[in-house]
């Protein structure tokens, strides 16, 4: 039996030290995510702002420059219908219908066509060359449509040597006196206009300026995705669909051209059939964004498994102190020749329970066991052989308590103790009879005269006798030295006096 209760394990902080370490991490990772995750909206939240402001300054820009087309038209169709203006100088009238498209920038003809389509007056000459233009879908378009008001075609190229370029018309219908069709004031831009404006905005790579009229065509874009993109027709595309319904804002998306996720910023210009698109590359937009994350995540693992690593050491130096200070402890509890508790440890646990007998007035008895005539035995079989003896008497001894408090000791040389809490002296008696006979019954050592045997002088205390510690001790030891004369190998029993 073990001298002492066992302790429990030190469980409590080994299990707080792992509880605590492991709650830690997770509070740092939860933290470092949410940091994470602000940023990321943040992130998104700046592109999307300077994705607008690129929209709206461009929408600002355009919507001036179509303003002036716009003005050039009507100057050109109120002129045309001003009969005074029939009667002067050709020179003058030319002068007259078209002065204000001399402003827009990247303009080219200002052409004014009759109900057929034939071109009767041209901004860049007096003499007009006979051209017809009845085909272009403008020219249909205000044909068919009287309400169709400011009219921007598709892009077009001119089929001649010296200008192979990009343009677009703005159009507008001119109504006879009864309001019937009597032709179309168009003016042409190029497109270059458009590339001038975007390339003067700084976007990231993989990212794009649009521009698109209502009817989904791509006017203009900056850098070109494609070569062949200007004049495409994108109004079956998802996207597409999208901005021409919401009209202004922004959404994240995998783009049909490319396929890649981009975040599409869109305005439409003014009230014209005009949309902006500014299209930024989400690799580009979250390329700073997944560098920080990557290093905090990385910095924040590596400091995650260094304070587990930690706790994991300190929790295998506090197990490995802990098994030390038990074997510590159980060594300074033990009787190093027997293996019983020692003098120090029945002292303690005598105390103990006398002073709990106290409180809850059970018996408490105490036996004083002294090995007989052991001198004589020691003579004979020498100090190893004796030694060996009061081992197996020790045996005995702790082999006849079974109860969890119940306590054997060596006193000192060949003198044992037993307490016994709960234990009155009837009770006692028959275990001090136990290990008296176990011990006459042991087998005989080789040469000796007669057994091993054992006095033992047995004291109680109850409620009856409520006797103190001291005197507790000096009536078994008493008993015990009335058993020595009384001739050994026998118990007395102090309370029956
Ligand atoms: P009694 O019946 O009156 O008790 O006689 P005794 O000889 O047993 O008593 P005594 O006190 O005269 O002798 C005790 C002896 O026990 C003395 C010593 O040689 C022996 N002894 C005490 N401790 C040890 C021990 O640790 N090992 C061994 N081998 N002998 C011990
Ligand atoms: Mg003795
Ligand atoms: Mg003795």
């Amino acid at each position: 039996m073990s001298p002492r209760r066992a302790r429990h394990p030190s469980a409590h902080p080994q299990l707080l030290l792992l509880l605590g370490s492991g709650l830690t991490v997770v509070l740092i990772v939860i933290i470092v995510a949410a940091l994470l995750i602000r940023e990321h909206t943040s992130t998104l939240q700046a592109a999307k702002r300077s994705s607008t402001n690129i929209a709206q300054l461009i929408n600002a820009d355009v919507l001036r420059n179509v303003e002036l087309y716009d003005l050039a038209l009507k100057g050109l169709i109120a002129a045309r219908q001003r009969e005074d203006l029939t009667k002067v100088d050709a020179t003058i009238q030319h002068l007259v219908q078209f002065d204000l498209s001399t402003a827009a920038p990247f303009k080219g003809e200002v052409l004014m066509l009759d109900a057929n389509g034939n071109v009767i007056a041209d901004s860049s000459t007096l003499r007009p060359t006979p051209r017809n233009f009845a085909d272009r879908d403008y020219f249909q378009v205000h044909l068919k449509d009287p309400q169709a008001g400011l009219y921007i075609s598709r892009a077009f190229q001119i089929r001649c040597d010296c200008d192979q370029v990009w343009r677009i018309a703005f159009s507008r219908r001119v109504s006879g006196p009864n309001g019937e069709f009597a032709g179309v004031a168009v003016a042409t831009m190029r497109l270059a206009y458009f590339d001038q404006l975007f390339s003067t905005l700084a976007i990231g790579n993989g990212s794009s300026v649009n521009l698109l009229n209502t009817h989904g065509i791509l006017l203009a874009q900056q850098p070109l995705l494609e070569s062949d993109m200007i004049n495409k027709d994108l109004s079956e595309r998802p996207n597409f669909k999208r901005m021409l319904r919401e009209g202004n804002g922004s959404f994240q998306a995998t783009s049909t051209i490319t396929g890649k996720d981009r975040l599409y910023t869109f305005t439409t210009v003014g009230t014209l059939p005009l949309i902006v698109v500014v299209a930024l590359s989400r690799e580009d937009v979250f390329a700073p964004w997944k560098r920080a994350a990557l290093l905090t995540s990385g910095a924040t693992g590596i400091l995650c498994v260094g304070l587990l690593w930690l706790a994991w050491m300190l929790r295998r130096e506090l197990r490995r102190r802990y098994r030390a200070e038990r074997v510590l402890s159980e060594l300074a509890a033990t009787d190093a020749l027997t293996g019983l508790a020692n003098r120090r440890i029945l002292d303690e646990r005598l105390r103990q329970e006398w002073d709990r007998a106290q409180r809850s007035t059970e018996p408490l008895t105490l036996l004083m066991i002294d090995v007989d005539h052991f001198k004589a035995f020691n003579d004979r079989h020498g100090h190893s052989g004796g030694d060996e003896a009061l081992r197996t008497v020790a045996q005995v001894i702790a082999g006849n308590i079974r109860r969890p408090a119940d306590l054997a000791a060596r006193y000192g040389g060949e003198e044992f103790a037993v307490v016994l809490p709960h234990t009155d002296a009837a009770g006692a008696m028959v275990i001090a009879e136990h290990i008296r006979s176990s011990v006459e019954h042991l087998p005989r050592a080789a040469g000796s005269e007669g057994p091993i045997t054992v006095s033992i002088g047995m004291s109680t205390w109850d409620k009856r006798n409520r006797q103190s510690l001291e005197a507790l001790l000096l009536s078994a030891d008493q008993a015990l030295y009335e058993a020595k004369h009384g001739g050994r190998n026998r118990i007395v029993d102090a309370t029956r006096h």
